[in-house]
């Protein structure tokens, strides 16, 4: 049996399941996630930032940046796996989401790719329980009600190609209007 946490967190707003996996809207600090990996929306150094990167390294310690380091960076719209040291979920995955540049750079194709690879790792590594950020809508601009299409039409269409493996998709919003975006979403998707 792979090693697994429990998840303790508030009810979700909104939890739909699709094949053998539950899709769940919170809001939380994803710091705070007791999930098997968290995605960190992170930049091409994969050194840390601002946001919910700086976040993470607070929370995870010296020991992630030290494993971060060993990485050699990540390309845009890729993602990389390091342990998840201090922090309660076992593992991040950090993802480096696109900058905006008013959508004609390819932005919605290199988001979607950043969930398509956080996913293959977690499944790679038989991982069960999977929190993301909105990745690319703080400080990277991308509108957020894109996004968050783009999140859930992925997360779900990757589900559905392989329903078996991940068992939990947790979209940890930051604020109500994030959750609100991810339920539009959930129910244009026809999952709410
Ligand atoms: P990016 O550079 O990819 O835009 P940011 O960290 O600036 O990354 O923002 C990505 C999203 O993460 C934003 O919606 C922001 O509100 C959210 N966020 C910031 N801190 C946290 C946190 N501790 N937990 C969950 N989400 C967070």
């Amino acid at each position: 049996m792979p090693r697994q946490k429990t998840l303790k967190m508030q009810a979700p707003l909104i939890a739909a399941d699709v094949e053998s996996s539950r899709l769940e809207i919170v809001v939380a600090d994803i710091t705070s996630l007791s999930v098997d990996a968290i995605v960190n929306a992170a930049n091409v150094t994969l050194l840390g930032g601002g946001g919910v990167d700086g976040a993470i390294h607070r929370a995870g310690g010296p020991q992630l940046l030290g494993e971060c380091k060993t990485l050699g960076g990540c390309e845009t719209g890729s993602a990389k796996i390091t342990r998840g040291y201090r922090l309660s979920a076992l593992n991040v995955i950090h993802a480096v989401g696109p900058v905006w540049h008013g959508g004609a750079r390819n932005e919605d194709d290199l988001l979607a790719s950043c969930y398509r690879t956080a996913l293959a790792l977690a499944r790679e590594r038989k991982l069960r329980s999977v929190a993301f950020p909105a990745i690319s809508t703080g400080v990277y601009g991308f509108p957020a009600d894109r996004a968050a299409r783009i999140a859930v039409g992925t997360v779900l269409s990757e589900i559905r190609a392989q329903p078996r493996g991940i068992e939990r998709v947790i979209f940890c919003c930051f604020s109500d209007e994030s959750a609100d975006h991810h339920a539009v979403a959930f129910w244009e998707c026809g999952l709410a």
